[in-house]
């Protein structure tokens, strides 16, 4: 049997659609290698929204080029965010690849394989599938593409427009995965909060939230990441009132400068997204929140940098994911500005909101001390169960049961910026 391998740079999204190929490759006949060397087929799944990462994809299709030099039969399909509409010119750089195709279009994938004429291949219908994990979470794709061109990213030129999957699709797809015993799903998109606007039934990402949460014995729902213009009232009652919703929320906020946001074409300011907050931790109050920031954004001068690290101070969130900013070709900020922090300033900046998180992060977890969570279990690793909280804290513990799946009471008895340790609590 001819084996694959894929390999995903990238982020939560791309991990989604590799586990769906990987599904896909494995009913109609393939199986899985494990490594790159030994299979028959790589698919390539791509990232360029930072210039580290494509340069990781390039380093990778030239680790493949020799690979196919060496096997010439080896097939190399590429997909994800590098794929961009040139197609033709993409062929041209990189005549080794046998098939490029971009995120999500697994009509091309499967045309492809039919084409090798080996294998019949299936249907790609989601609820059909069998998912090739042995944790209890999955991750489901509900919308691909972006409308909203931040002046920095590169994602509405490579992913499209926003296309959102329908409703009945999602759901079937979930009960799907119930059924195999998947406990969690996230939804995922590169902003899940503009779910349903370009479908024609003027469906929301609360309408689709308000029916998973009516499955049978699925106990966890997250969704990411969120712009923050599109969170609205309807959706933070959702999380409010549906008990499988997690309390749990990733909202961008990039900058807490309103020149740099304005800069950065996100659409709202830092009244705005304050008050966003606000409204947020007022009907949900045990949420943990997660936000996003670019340093050294072409203009940041050191004041400005100032407003966006108080407003970390301030806004105290669980976890903050911080970026320096490199041009990408192609974007508005690209064209219009010169990168005009130096590297230096930049790095010292990510070092100073790392710090200042990693304070944060301490002080707000110390809070779970003594505390009985709830956490679904992931997995064992070097002797430890792993698993999260409904506010995503990582939970380690030890059991000598097999806790795998298993949503379990945890008494903590140690934290830290990073994670949390504790003990099962049997009596509660
Ligand atoms: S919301 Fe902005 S940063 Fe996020 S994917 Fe869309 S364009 Fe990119």
């Amino acid at each position: 049997m001819p084996r694959y391998f894929i390999w995903t740079i990238g982020c939560q999204m791309n991990k989604a659609e590799s586990q769906r190929i990987a599904s896909y490759l494995d009913s109609v006949g393939y199986q899985v290698a494990a490594a790159h060397w030994e299979a028959e087929l790589v698919v390539l799944n791509t990232c360029v929204v930072r210039r580290s990462a494509e340069d990781k994809v390039l380093g990778t299709l030239g680790l493949l080029k020799g690979l196919k030099e060496e096997h010439p039969n080896l097939s190399i399909l590429v997909t994800g965010c590098f794929v961009n509409s040139d197609i033709e010119g993409l062929k041209r750089r990189f005549p080794h690849v046998d098939f490029f195709f971009k995120p999500g279009a697994y009509s091309e994938l499967t045309g492809w394989i039919q084409k090798q004429g080996i294998y019949s291949a299936l249907s790609t219908q989601h609820s059909t599938l069998r998912w090739k994990t042995s944790s209890p979470c999955a991750f489901v794709p509900i919308i691909q593409g972006c409308n909203k061109f931040c002046s920095y990213c590169i994602v509405p030129y490579r992913r499209g427009r926003e296309t959102s999957r329908p409703l009945e699709e999602i759901v079937c797809e979930v009960n799907g995965l119930v059924k195999q015993g998947i406990k969690e799903v996230t939804l995922l998109g590169q902003n899940v909060a503009s779910y349903g606007n370009d479908l024609p039934e003027h469906l929301d990402l609360a309408d689709l939230l308000n029916e998973l949460n009516g499955i049978d014995n699925l106990a966890r729902i997250r969704f990411l990441t969120n712009h923050p213009s599109d969170t609205s009232q309807k959706l933070i009652q959702a999380m409010a009132s549906l008990n499988k919703v997690c309390e749990h929320l990733d909202l961008a906020v990039q900058s807490g400068d309103n020149n740099i946001l304005k800069a950065m074409r996100r659409g709202y300011t830092v009244e705005q997204f304050r008050e966003l907050i606000h409204t947020i931790r007022q009907h949900v109050p045990q949420v943990a929140l997660s936000t996003d920031i670019i340093v050294g954004f072409p203009g940041e001068a050191e004041e400005q940098f100032e407003h966006t690290f108080s407003l970390l101070e301030e806004m105290r969130f669980d976890v903050v994911h911080v970026a320096a900013y490199s041009p990408r070709t192609g974007t508005i900020a690209w064209r219009k500005y010169k990168d005009d922090i130096p590297p230096e300033v930049k790095k010292e900046r990510l070092i100073k909101v790392e710090q200042l998180q990693a304070d944060v992060a301490a002080e707000v977890n110390s809070a779970y001390q003594g505390k009985v969570v709830e956490v679904l279990v992931e997995g064992n690793k070097k002797g430890k169960w792993h698993g999260r909280t409904r506010s995503d804290k990582i939970v380690f513990f030890k059991s000598n049961d097999d806790c795998s799946g298993q949503l379990l009471k945890i008494r903590i008895k140690k934290t830290s910026p990073w994670s949390l340790q504790g003990e099962v609590e049997y009596n509660s």
